[in-house]
């Protein structure tokens, strides 16, 4: 068996779908598929489906005379990477699982279990968009906004493996309720979703956030309204950021970056506005796509890997 024959199997599972992969330690993929989650089943049927994934891909990747060396699983919600815990999330019903111990036994491999926002942003710090930077912010934005701050290719966990809510930064007193049950916070304001739901609630018509996007770049001065909200906020949380960790780079990745200029040109114009003497960092989009989760999984496995073995 030669180095060049070693694979990790990585698996990024989501509310709707488990991205599955076998990746080489340099980052190359040499196969990837996809799962339903299916999280109406409950958290036992997920994990199920999750430790028979990890294995069949395990199984695959000995057919073809691969080695798998180790297996990461990045999940959302809190994670406790030191004890390998799902603590809990509210997309795949996770309570307190103890996904890494399950997985090891049933792999017979060492496992990592990381969170898919941080190890997402490992992947774009190591791999991706933050590559050339040794202080790098990643930034999600979908559904939610969440975070991962990088410092030389390694992500703050948290003393209780929950850094990196940006979503959760006050930037609204009085603005709409969040999720998590407290009003204007910055997901609530400028999330995808929050973008789409201030825009229904003011016409009357339901629209995605690209729509708005769209709709305010061809002038239409309600969708403007709306967009230029949501980056007036996610100035505000990002200059936040910028004063808490002093990045060289933030990298803006989820469904909003695809926006493209329409999102970065007025974020870094609003952003530069609320800078004083911090540095400004560079502003960019995400690199590596929806396989960051993945990519990253794989990462946090070697590293798991590398410091057990020294
Ligand atoms: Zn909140």
């Amino acid at each position: 068996m030669t180095p060049g024959d070693e694979v990790v199997v990585a698996l990024d599972v989501g509310g709707t779908g488990m991205k599955c992969a076998l990746v080489r330690p340099d980052g190359a993929t040499v196969h990837a598929e996809r799962h339903a989650t299916d999280a109406a089943r409950g958290p036992e049927a997920v994990v199920g489906t999750i430790l028979d994934v990890a294995e069949g891909l395990a199984g695959k990747a000995r057919a073809d005379g691969l080695s798998p060396v180790a297996c990461g699983i990045a999940v959302p919600g809190v994670v406790d990477e030191a004890r390998g815990v799902a603590v809990w999330s509210a997309n795949v019903g996770f309570r307190d699982v103890p996904l890494r111990d399950l997985a090891r036994e049933r792999l017979g491999l060492p496992t990592a279990l990381g969170h898919d926002v941080r190890v997402g942003g490992l992947a774009e710090a190591r791999l991706g968009a933050g590559r050339d930077a040794g202080h790098v912010l990643f930034v999600a934005i979908g559904t939610g906004i969440a975070a991962a701050h990088v410092v030389d290719g390694s992500a703050a966990v948290g003393a209780h493996g929950a850094a990196g809510e940006i979503g959760h930064i006050l930037v609204r007193p009085d603005g709409p309720p969040c999720g998590c049950g407290r009003p204007g916070c910055l997901e609530a304001v400028a999330s995808a979703s929050a973008i789409g739901r201030r825009y229904a609630e003011l016409s009357g018509a339901p629209a995605t956030a690209a729509e708005v996007a769209d709709r305010a770049a061809a002038g239409e001065p309600l969708a403007d309204r709306v967009w230029r909200e949501a980056v007036e906020a996610l100035a505000d949380g990002l200059a936040t950021g910028q004063a808490l960790f002093d990045v060289a780079t933030i990298v803006i990745g989820g469904g909003l970056a695809q926006a493209g200029p329409r999102l970065f040109d007025p974020l870094r114009t609003a952003l530069r506005e609320r800078l004083t003497f911090h540095r400004e960092p560079r502003l960019v989009a995400a690199a590596l796509g929806d396989e960051a989760g993945c990519l990253g999984a794989a990462l946090l496995a070697l590293d798991t890997l590398a410091k057990e073995s020294r």
